[in-house]
């Protein structure tokens, strides 16, 4: 099987390409290498790397050659602070680029996996047929994308399926995102910003457990535009995920309340039709702690970024 990984030098992206290694397949990745993808995060795994943009016509080219049977599309802007700070690459990236492999999908025939999230459908508790109530500008990009997925099953019969997860954590995430944030900060004795009174409830999946879903499903895909869930099954407040980390690392986390973010939506919650085991939330933690504890080399480089440093770092 030909598989092409669109985003597979970021987190889950490279989390994937460690899954297909361990089928021994090789994939091709084609990442921009923005901010947020590194070729550090590939390290040790078999792949071919082209550098590329998703927006551009000449993904077209490059997928025409490589003839993939399976293109998953990780590619994409991430971080919902930055698309508060600054959304238009949100538009580009998630809108456009997924038309963009849309496009080449129904051209050459190969089937699309394409990767939303749990934010699409707001602050609410949701099965895969609720409806889709974004309130980022990240949110709002990744709902546009899928709609086009729907849109492009349903006009051009392209084969795909859209997966859902929640949130993710584990090893290889940028530094902006809550849980290494959080990492790092306390390994280098700072205090962790907690937006608003830190009740907002979110739900965690590791994110191998992640890849590994993924690869299951596409073995038993329809191909016919299925939506699927997936949860971590593990609901905690922030406040409740810092004592739990706390735990893990053996010290009191420092935490400062700041202000919060606009739009903060309080919970997230999916139900899903899947049926999967899952890392629990303080072994995920402790394997996530060891990782950055003993990969310093990975994410000193990182430490000037804006998202990390700030603790309202969305204010312009
Ligand atoms: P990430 O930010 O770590 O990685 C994104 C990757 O996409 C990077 O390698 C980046 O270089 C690449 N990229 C960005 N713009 C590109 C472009 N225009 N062309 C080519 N490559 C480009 O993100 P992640 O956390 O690995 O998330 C992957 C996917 O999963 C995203 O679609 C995200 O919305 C979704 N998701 C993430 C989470 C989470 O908790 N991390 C949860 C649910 C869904």
């Amino acid at each position: 099987m030909k598989v092409a990984i669109l985003g597979g030098a970021g987190f889950i992206g490279s989390a994937f390409v460690r899954e297909l290694n361990n089928r021994n397949i090789k994939p091709l990745v084609i990442d921009l290498l923005t901010y947020a993808g590194r070729l550090e995060n590939l390290k040790g795994t078999k792949h071919e790397f082209i550098k590329a943009d998703i927006r551009d016509y000449k993904l077209h080219d490059i997928l025409r050659e490589f003839k993939p049977d399976i293109v998953v599309n990780f590619a994409a802007e991430s971080h919902v602070d930055r698309s508060i700070y600054r959304p238009q690459d949100f538009v580009t990236t998630n809108v456009m680029g997924t038309v963009n492999v849309l496009e080449s999908s129904r051209r050459l025939g190969f089937k699309y996996v394409h990767i939303s999230t749990d934010e699409v459908y707001g602050e609410r508790c949701a099965d895969e047929l609720s409806p889709l109530n974004p309130s980022s500008p990240y949110s709002a990009s990744k709902a546009s994308g899928d709609m086009f997925v729907k849109a492009y099953s349903r006009t051009y019969g392209v084969e795909n399926i859209i997966v859902r997860p929640s949130n993710n954590y584990g090893p290889r995430q940028f530094p902006e995102k809550f849980i290494p944030k959080a990492i790092i900060r306390s390994l280098m004795n700072l205090h962790v910003p907690v937006y608003g009174d830190g009740s907002q409830e979110r739900d965690w999946i590791y994110v191998e457990d992640t890849a590994k879903i993924i690869w299951d499903l596409i073995k038993k895909a329809e191909w016919k535009g299925e939506v699927y869930n997936l949860p971590g099954g593990q609901r905690v407040t922030n406040l409740e995920l810092l004592k739990l980390l706390g735990r893990v690392i053996g010290k009191d986390i420092s935490i400062k309340f700041v202000d919060d973010r606009p739009g903060h939506d309080r919970i997230y919650c999916m139900s899903t039709k899947l049926k999967y085991e899952v890392t629990s939330l303080s072994e995920g933690l402790k394997k996530t702690y060891e990782w950055y504890n003993q990969n310093k080399w990975w994410w000193e480089p990182l430490l000037q970024d804006k998202f990390f440093k700030e603790d309202e770092p969305w204010k312009v």
